[in-house]
This record gives C-alpha cells, structure tokens and sequence, in this order.
C-alpha cells in the first residue's frame, strides 16, 4: 500500500482533465479508500515566457487545499504544494519569489519542463528533430536541473529526468542507458544533500510501457549509494483514478535498498515518515 503521494494535478491545473468531479474532494476520497496516509496537491505553476505555459491559480488552488484540509484532515494528512517550475531563469525567479510569498505553500517541488529554447518536451514535435539534437538536449536539460538545484528555492525535485518520458513516447532512441550519465547525475545528486532537498521519485512513467520511474531505477541506486536518505514519491496523476498508482513498486524498490522512510513537507518543515 502506498504511504503516501506528494505529486498530484486536479482540474486547477490547465493541463489535467477539467471534469467538475476531478477536484481536490475527489482525490482526498480515493486516497482514503487506498489507504494512503499522507498527499500533497501540487497543482502546476510554471513560469516561462510563453502563452501556453501550464500553470493554475496559485490562491484558487490554495483556497482548495485548504478546502480539502477541513473536510478530510481528521482522516487523512493533507499538504498544500506547488509544482513551481523554470525559476533557475533569470527572468523567472522573481516571479517565483512573488506566488511563493503570496500563497505560503506547505511544500514546493521544484521542476524543469524546458529545453533551452523554452519548449516543454510535452508539446514538442518530435518529427522535427534528429536523434543528435535530442541528446544533445538531454546533456542541456541536465545542465540546466544542476543549476536549478544549486540555487533555487524548493523542497524536492521532480522527475529529474522529465524528457525520457518523452523521448521514449516519442522519439525512435528506444530506452536510453542512464549509466552513461552517472557522472551528471552524481554531480546533481551532491548539489541536493549538500542544500538538504529531498530527490522526487516520479511513479507516472511506470504506468506506460517505459517500465521505469522518473529517475530510473539504476540512477535511484546511484543516489543511495552516494548516501542520499531524503525521498518523496509522487504519482503525478492528473485525475483522480491515479491517485498513489505504481508508488508502491516504488517504495518497495527503495526499501529493498534499506531505505526506511519518504519524506512529507508542512510549512516548509520536513517530517520523516517511516514504512510500516
Ligand atoms: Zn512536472
Ligand atoms: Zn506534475
């Protein structure tokens, strides 16, 4: 049974489904009947110059979790979170600075959609790339993730490996071997026990036929090995149905690497939880 999901998208963020039910009500319920103890709505804001942007209303959604918290806080432990991603970009940060002073969020993952260029790998057309530039953009988008995590506010950093979601979905370069990237991925890994962060392990990509979670398991491995201990788990789930799916498999990995407990954020205080 999963402990928890610090991951979660309901209808307040544009990119999740925007039927009335997929609410905050919706998910505390599902979580309750799975058996899971503790959830975090992190609805996305993500600050980048372009229209498209997935974003919410960031005191809407603080409104609901506050909703969610007086009608379901008895039985379940409820946190206010944001998905707030590109603030390591200059002309992102203070905006960042802004929604997080005005909405006072429990816990805020930290995260990176973008190419250099400023495109989301989820609206990218992978037609138009060659194979080399879609490396090549994964040696940048692991640049950029250090950089974010050297300097910018946040909790725990999401699916550090957000575009092998997409490359695998898309793209003919198959399931690409992380070992080649222990190198980066170390350097990272430092960056985040050095400033106390935890490491998100992101459960949506077990759901489809990549078989692995965001990082992947061998890179989780990595992470123990350099003495990380801080996890959160997420499902990523943008309706309610999927509220703590594959987090299990998740959690059990890492237990089988005698990791003890996840971790849960509450006015930006950390709690160790521990497995049963
Ligand atoms: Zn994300
Ligand atoms: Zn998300």
């Amino acid at each position: 049974m999963p402990i928890c999901d610090m991951h979660m998208h309901t209808r307040i963020s544009s990119d999740a489904d925007q039927s009335l039910e997929n609410n905050v009500l919706s998910f505390c319920e599902t979580a309750i009947k799975r058996g899971i103890k503790h959830i975090a709505f992190t609805e996305h804001y993500d600050i980048i110059p372009d229209p498209g942007a997935i974003t919410c209303d960031a005191l809407e959604a603080k409104e609901a979790a506050r909703l969610a918290k007086e009608r379901y806080g008895d039985r379940l432990d409820i946190m206010h979170g944001i998905e707030l991603a590109h603030i390591h970009r200059p002309e992102c940060t203070a905006e960042g600075k802004r929604v997080l002073d005005e909405v006072n969020p429990d816990f805020v993952l930290g995260s990176l959609h973008i190419n250099d260029d400023g495109t989301d790998y989820y609206t990218m057309d992978f037609s138009q790339y060659s194979d080399e530039f879609l490396l090549s953009s994964l040696d940048d988008y692991l640049s950029q993730i250090i950089h974010f995590a050297s300097f910018c506010d946040f909790d725990s950093l999401a699916h550090c490996t957000y575009p092998l979601r997409y490359f695998h979905m898309h793209s003919r370069l198959g399931i690409i071997d992380m070992k080649k990237y222990s190198e980066p991925y170390s350097e990272l890994f430092r960056v985040l026990m050095k400033r106390g962060k935890s490491l998100e392990i992101n459960s949506s990509t077990l759901r489809g036929d990549y078989r692995q979670p965001l990082p992947c398991f061998d890179l989780i491995k990595l992470y123990v090995d350099l003495g990380g201990k801080k996890f959160t788990l997420g499902s990523d789930s943008h309706h309610y149905d999927l509220v703590g799916t594959k987090i299990d498999e998740v959690q059990e990995f890492i237990k089988s690497l005698g990791v003890e407990g996840v971790m849960t954020y509450h006015n930006r205080q950390e709690s160790f939880v521990k497995f049963d």
